[in-house]
């Protein structure tokens, strides 16, 4: 029997399961597959039988510890954080980026560094489109960087707009990714595929921790209850030592307990088991250990993971980009912890949506078992 197309296979297995995340890695490369809202819609039907939608889709079965291996130095391996080469805490130097940045401003120094510093000619990070919705934004000119910091917690399918971008232009791009859109970006990487352009030409990327997005839609409902329009939200955050979303818009900042929250939860993150964006060179999230509150609020935590992120930030140290510090005794260990729990908790739910511990339905080849782990 003819097997069904790539397009049909994304539809039956990633669209119709509720584990598409919207990193837009199946968008931008043809007419039939669109981001409408934050929903991943096809148009027409396709019957291409290996289409790079279903090949670079991160929901779609990927075998993890090869994936891994090609990417990385497998004595780098750790079972909660994938690879670490190195783990610190960083802020930028310049205090004016701090101000308009999420944390430490970490990833804007970053990324500015590497494009003066010719590693990158552009960077992909996230912007808004007329409705105030996110989208991958290009930027080439490092002096506008700052405008796109801090993050909102709604998805971004960023990985749509490099997909668009002309593929000489392509080679040199260092992206803002989530861990989905990360792991997106690592298929890309190694997919051999006949003509495909995208392959081997991502720059840097530089991954977010994460542990969830809002299901945008739905999460619009609820600002506009409390008066904020969607397109005048600012930023999002979870302050260290509060049960609380923090939402900033330019005219208020308002509270909401993380338990109201959980129902605005797009469903594909429930299935999700990364939460340190584990196939990116250069990993950042919010520093949460060891600190004042509030001075922890201005620093990031950082995994180096790849040799490409470690020449990074060996630039970042001697062209004074960024201002490092060791991270507090047991900041590690909590990392991890946090990180351990993510996993357990979205292979729990993989395996009650599959009916079997068998089946991980888009994880082939996972885990501590499936290979031999040098550095744990
Ligand atoms: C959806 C989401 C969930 C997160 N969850 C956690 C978490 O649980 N724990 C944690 O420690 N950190 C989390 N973070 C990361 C954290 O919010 C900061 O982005 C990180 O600490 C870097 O801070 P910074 O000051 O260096 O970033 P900045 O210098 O301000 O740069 C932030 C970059 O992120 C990009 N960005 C903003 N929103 C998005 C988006 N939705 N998708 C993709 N890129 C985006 C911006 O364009 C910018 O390039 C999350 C981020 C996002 C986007
Ligand atoms: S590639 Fe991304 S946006 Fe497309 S179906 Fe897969 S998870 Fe959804
Ligand atoms: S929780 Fe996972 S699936 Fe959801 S946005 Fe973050 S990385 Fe993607």
């Amino acid at each position: 029997m003819k097997q069904p197309g790539a397009q049909a296979r994304l539809k039956k297995y990633v669209l119709r399961q509720s584990l598409c995340t919207g990193c837009g890695a199946c968008v931008g490369m043809c007419p039939y597959q669109v981001i409408y809202k934050d929903r991943t819609v096809q148009l027409f039907d396709c019957d291409l039988p290996e289409g790079r939608c279903y090949t670079f889709c991160p929901r779609t079965p990927t075998d993890y510890n090869a994936l891994e291996k090609t990417l990385f130095d497998p004595r780098d391996l750790t079972d909660e954080l994938g690879p670490v080469r190195g783990f610190f805490l960083a802020r930028a130097a310049d205090a004016g980026l701090r101000l308009r940045a999420q944390h430490g401003g970490t990833v804007t120094a970053l990324l500015g560094l590497a494009m003066a510093e010719g590693l990158i000619d552009t960077a992909l990070v996230s912007g808004r489109n007329d409705e105030g919705e996110p989208q991958g934004t290009l930027v080439a000119d490092k002096g506008e960087l700052a405008g796109y910091a801090k993050s909102r917690f709604i998805v971004s399918p960023t990985v749509a707009a490099f997909n668009r971008i002309d593929a000489k232009d392509r080679e040199k791009t260092g992206i803002v990714a989530t861990p989905c859109q990360a792991q997106a970006l690592a298929k890309i990487r190694t997919a051999v595929i006949d003509g495909c352009s995208q392959a081997q030409s991502v720059g840097l990327v530089i991954g977010l921790f994460c542990g969830w997005t809002l299901a945008a839609e739905k999460f619009r409902g609820l600002l506009e209850r409390f008066f904020i329009p969607f397109a005048d939200l600012d930023a999002m955050d979870i302050p260290p030592g509060f049960n609380m979303l923090e939402l900033r818009s330019s005219e208020k900042t308002l509270l909401m307990p993380l338990d109201e929250v959980d129902e605005y939860v797009r469903g594909a993150c429930r299935y999700c088991v990364d939460s340190t964006a584990q196939f990116a060179d250069v990993s950042v999230g919010a520093a949460r250990c060891g600190m004042d509150p509030g001075e922890m609020r201005g620093w990031n935590q950082v995994i180096v993971r790849s040799l490409r992120g470690e020449k990074l930030i060996e630039l970042a140290r001697q062209k004074g980009a960024l201002e490092i510090r060791e991270a507090p005794a047991g900041a590690l260990r909590e990392l991890k912890e946090a990180a351990a729990e993510k996993k357990r908790q979205g292979l729990e739910n993989i395996v009650a949506k599959s009916g079997s511990k068998k089946n991980l339905l888009y994880l082939k080849n996972y885990g501590p078992a499936a290979g031999k782990r040098e550095n744990r």
